[in-house]
């Protein structure tokens, strides 16, 4: 049986994603054994326009980016998001709070960059905001081992289990004291679990980079920030590094 051909882009992001997958080492050996990696500019010179799954690393930002994305989900059986610049838009969404032609003037002032396509940038999307998506990786980076689990998940042709409760699930499960006790703000309750609550389980609140629930419990997650004078509407706000547009909230 011949091996699924893969491939790996990369959109507005700091590749930081894909630098985790280069960084499986001899692991790599283990996934070339399934699937023939056939383009990941981050590791190889190689490239190839064949390829069954595409894994998509980065955000759209661009019109020159829509058609490149576009073109890539024509050729691809199989399209993956990976890391939250790609599944949710990530840090660059935080540009969309101001106006695209405000920054570009007060980014590059009185250069010349009218009619170069590579400065025509428009509010930053997700890919799914432009293409359909099959499978998410979630998290600012990726969880390697959880890369692992959705290509072998692929090639078994299942459907990758993405969690559909909270970061504080595995928090709790961690028998951490929740950070609410220290005075600190947690987006656990409304982020998608998958990374074993390593945030707080090392001191440091979630800032969501799993993105929002599909279905956060807004109730049960106000009962709980009742304990601490908190209303839901300050949880939402502190959405300001991956989820700044608070779509999903
Ligand atoms: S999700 Fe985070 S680590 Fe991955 S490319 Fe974007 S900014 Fe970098
Ligand atoms: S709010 Fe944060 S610290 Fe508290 S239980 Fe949930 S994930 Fe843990
Ligand atoms: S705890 Fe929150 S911010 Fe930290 S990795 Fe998990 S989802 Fe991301």
């Amino acid at each position: 049986m011949s091996k699924p051909k893969v491939a790996f882009f990369d959109f507005a992001s700091c590749e930081g994603c894909q630098l985790q997958i280069a960084n499986l080492e001899e692991e790599i050996l283990d996934l070339i054994q399934l699937v023939d990696v056939v383009s990941f500019r981050e590791v190889m010179k190689e490239h190839a326009e064949t390829y069954d799954i595409a894994f998509i690393e980065g955000s759209v930002m661009r019109p020159m980016d829509e058609e490149r994305i576009k073109e890539i989900r024509k050729h691809a059986k199989i399209l993956v998001a990976l890391g939250a610049c790609a599944t949710i838009g990530g840090v660059n969404k935080i540009r969309n709070q101001w106006d695209v032609e405000n920054v570009k003037k007060d980014v590059y002032g009185d250069a010349k960059i009218k009619g170069n396509k590579y400065f025509d940038v428009f509010p930053t999307k997700s890919v799914d905001e432009v293409v359909k998506v099959d499978f998410y990786i979630h998290g600012c980076p990726i969880n390697r081992d959880e890369f692992k689990k959705v290509v072998v998940s692929l090639i078994m042709g299942k459907t990758p289990e993405i969690p559909t409760y909270p970061v504080c699930v595995e928090c709790k499960k961690n028998e951490n004291v929740c950070l609410f006790e220290q005075g600190k703000f947690c987006l656990g309750p409304i982020t998608r679990a998958g990374c074993n609550a390593i945030c707080p389980t090392n001191g440091s609140p979630c800032d969501g980079c799993r993105g929002i629930l599909d279905k956060p419990q807004v109730e049960c997650v106000q009962e709980v920030l009742d304990r601490y004078n908190l209303t839901y509407e300050d949880m939402k706000n502190r959405c300001i590094i991956y989820n700044y547009t608070k779509e999903e909230c």
